[in-house]
């Protein structure tokens, strides 16, 4: 018995999640009322709950069999065993049995049953099992023509399809994707056109890592996330000569790879008996058009995908519920969760201690929602921008799935307090008059999410949370805040922030850093001179239209954002006046700062740090106020005397990464607190993350970074959740902060 309590813990399959062991003395047999040792069957429980797993690539095993033409299930589809393939977009309840699954309506030949029932198979009650006898079945069905059955005539049509330069809707995981040939130019421009998508990159599926290898820089960090059972889309340098499309990712140095997850896309990029040449790089992209959320009901998808997808390789295997790809983001160092979704989903984040069912709302944008039970803060999947009726009915139904999955109902709600928010209004209207809502504030949020992703909720800590959009505590926007979160997570002070600017226009000003660059300019008191780009860029009657906003101050919000700032300058730069997709000018002129910094020497310098004769770029400081004005001033003039944009971006990075380190200073000084935490979108950018944690610990700061939920609204939920569910406790004092798992 100690030697199995030793094991145990060690020795747990792949895919367990061991977070405690109790040992407990019970009779054994040949004591009254002793047992044996017995498997028994699962039995429905009231408040007993385990969790869902997430979906996992195929496996090593179940890959060699897939192969093996001895093997029984040789070239079969569906493949999956207790360490792999599709959980929680499969799962209608707990506990997880197969009769709870949608594969409940496949049953089980009688080897498939001997082997599920079988202690020493390695598919002993491996719930999604299947096999050429009795699994799913695979078609391909051109959107005009007849539809192709059988596995191998299949994957022959779909391969030649591909060959020839057609869409075609891959059915997944946890939806359809629309897949074509990352070489082929005119399928690209084709894909791009239909999905009304210029430039936003598209992600790459690579037929193994070795093909991976020769598209992007692929380091042993980079290889075991790709290769990992998360399988996640991997964002990673672009290999030079990558044999790719330019049309893939166009403006971008970074190309998004992933692996085959599963055993279809394995097959897709095999030799098929009759099939044209297997693809070596598809790109692969969410089905869906703009704004839309992912597409994964069979029935839906031959009407929202016509006019998108030439053909469709599907299969009888319902999917409950969408979940996109999840993506992260590695530079080698750093790996910046960005999209957390399948493989991922539903893994709880723990609290510091139980608390009551909430449901925290998210965002609007890279919407997620946020369950608690227990000590639990279960996320959902991204939901993406919730603008369509589409994305609404998504997210609520994944809220109403997540509850019931869990068996909770939510006894209080939490959102985000933006009036013009649906997901505040939803939440309102779901809570009624006897749930209470917590609207806990954008950045506080952000700042609780970090904390909770960590398990350092009630750690005072040093909150730096720049982003493009939050509504902040006086109904202006903000976003380049500095706030305290005390040892009471469910209070934040804003002890320093960018000074607001008036910004006119809204939306339409995020659409077009070049606007946002000349109200900029104005508020910092440098002329429109006719020599910079932003102002190039515009008409004369945008020009004046501008001009006369700003001077009477028509629709004009204040505004503090961060991510507006990176816009102005790249706008500035000349590097990008008007955008297709969120944030685009930022990541653009991260990857021009990129370049910049890497060719300078630690020691002698470089043109990054010549620039302004030397002296680095700096923001004013003074009352908790950074103020923006000379360092646009210093950007103005290195383009006047001819300095490389390059060399200004890389300066412009390092001139913030310096501000929010003497924020950080005044803040320790005045708070005694030394945790700095960095979060909401801005930091997604790389180069900015690392510039702030080598600046910050230098200074001796212990700095925490998201490595869980995203540092985007994506994460937001999970900060709301636990404010709320904190909040809503009899005694709201001091949460004793652990280290960590
Ligand atoms: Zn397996
Ligand atoms: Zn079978
Ligand atoms: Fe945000």
């Amino acid at each position: 018995m100690a030697e199995f309590l030793r094991r145990l813990a060690p020795s747990a399959p792949p895919l367990a999640r061991v977070d405690q062991i109790t040992v407990t003395d019970v009779p054994g047999p040949r004591h009254p009322g002793g047992g044996g040792f017995r498997i028994a069957a699962s039995t429905a429980a009231p408040g007993a709950r385990t969790l869902v797993p997430p979906d996992t690539a195929v496996c090593a095993d179940c890959l060699r069999e897939l192969f093996d033409p001895a093997d029984r299930r040789h070239r079969h589809p569906f493949i999956t065993c207790t360490n792999c393939g599709p959980r929680f977009t499969i799962i209608e309840a707990l506990p997880y049995d197969r009769a709870a699954t949608t594969m409940a309506r496949f049953p089980m030949c009688g080897r498939c049953a001997a082997e599920y029932a079988d202690p020493a198979d390695r598919r002993f009650h491996a719930e999604p099992i299947a096999c050429p006898d009795c699994g799913p079945r695979l078609s391909f069905s051109p959107a005009h023509g007849p539809t192709v059955t059988g596995t191998d005539a299949a994957l022959a049509a779909a391969q030649r399809a591909l060959a020839a330069g057609a869409v075609v809707a891959v059915k997944g995981i946890g939806g359809y994707h629309l897949a074509c040939r990352a070489e082929d130019d005119e399928a690209l421009a084709r894909l791009r056109g239909r999905k009304n998508r210029p430039d936003q990159p598209f992600a790459v599926m690579a037929r193994d890592l070795a093909t991976a290898a020769q598209v992007g820089a692929v380091c042993a960090t980079v290889a075991a996330l790709l290769g990992g059972p998360a399988a996640p889309i991997v964002l990673t340098g672009r290999a030079p000569g990558a044999p790719l499309s330019p049309l893939v990712a166009p403006g971008s140095p970074l190309v998004g790879l992933l692996l085959p997850y599963t055993p279809v896309h394995h097959l897709l990029f095999a030799p098929a008996p009759g099939g044209g040449p297997p693809p070596r790089l598809l790109v692969m992209t969410s089905a869906n058009h703009s704004g839309e959320p992912i597409c994964f009901d069979d029935g839906e998808a031959r009407t929202r995908l016509a006019g998108l997808a030439d053909a469709f390789l599907t299969h009888d295997r319902p999917i409950l519920a969408p979940c996109d790809d999840s993506v992260l983001r590695c530079d080698g160092e750093q790996v910046v969760p960005l999209r957390r979704a399948r493989g991922h989903v539903p893994l709880p984040v723990d609290l510091p201690r139980p608390v009551g069912p909430v449901l925290a709302a998210g965002g609007e944008l890279r919407n997620t929602l946020c369950l608690t039970t227990g000590r639990r803060a279960i996320l959902s999947q991204h939901h993406g921008d919730l603008g369509s009726l589409a994305a609404m009915a998504a997210f609520e139904r994944s809220g109403t799935r997540l509850a019931r999955l869990y068996g909770v109902e939510p006894e209080a709600f939490a959102a985000d307090p933006h009036p013009g928010y649906a997901t505040r209004a939803w939440a309102q209207r779901t809570a009624g008059a006897d749930r209470p809502l917590r609207l806990v504030q954008h950045h506080h949020a952000h700042v609780a999410a970090l904390l909770a992703e960590h398990g350092r909720l009630g750690e005072p800590i040093i909150g730096v949370a720049f982003d493009g959009t939050g509504y902040g505590g006086d109904g202006t926007i903000w976003g380049g805040e500095v706030l305290l979160v005390g040892s009471d997570v469910t209070r934040a002070e804003r002890v320093a922030h960018l000074r607001p600017i008036p910004l006119p226009g809204g939306d339409a000003a995020v659409r077009n850093p070049c606007r946002v660059a000349l109200a900029h300019l104005a508020a910092a008191g440098l002329a429109w001179s006719a020599e910079l780009a932003p102002v190039r860029a515009c008409s004369a009657a945008e020009l004046s239209t501008l001009r006369t906003a700003l001077e009477r101050g028509l629709a004009c919000t204040p505004s503090s954002s961060m991510g507006r700032l990176f816009d102005a300058v790249a706008a500035l730069l000349g590097v990008r006046q008007r955008i297709t997709y969120a944030a685009q000018a930022a990541v653009e002129l991260e990857a021009l700062a990129a370049e910049a910094l890497a060719a300078e020497r630690p020691d002698v310098g470089g043109p990054v740090a010549a620039v302004a004769g030397g002296r680095p770029l700096a923001f004013g400081l003074a009352d908790g106020v950074l103020e923006p004005a000379p360092v646009l001033a210093a950007l103005v003039d290195g383009l006047r005397a001819g300095v490389a944009a390059g060399a200004l971006a890389g300066a412009f990075h390092l001139a913030v990464a310096d501000a929010v380190t003497r924020v950080a200073e005044v803040a320790r000084r005045r708070y005694g607190v030394g945790l700095v935490g960095l979060t909401g979108g801005v930091f997604a950018n790389v180069v900015l993350l690392r510039a702030c944690r080598a600046r910050l610990a230098a200074a001796g700061f212990d700095v925490l970074v998201h490595q869980v939920v995203p540092a985007g609204d994506g994460g937001l939920a999970l900060g709301q959740a636990a404010v709320a569910a904190l909040a809503d406790d009899q005694d709201p004092a001091p949460v004793a902060g652990g280290k960590g798992r």
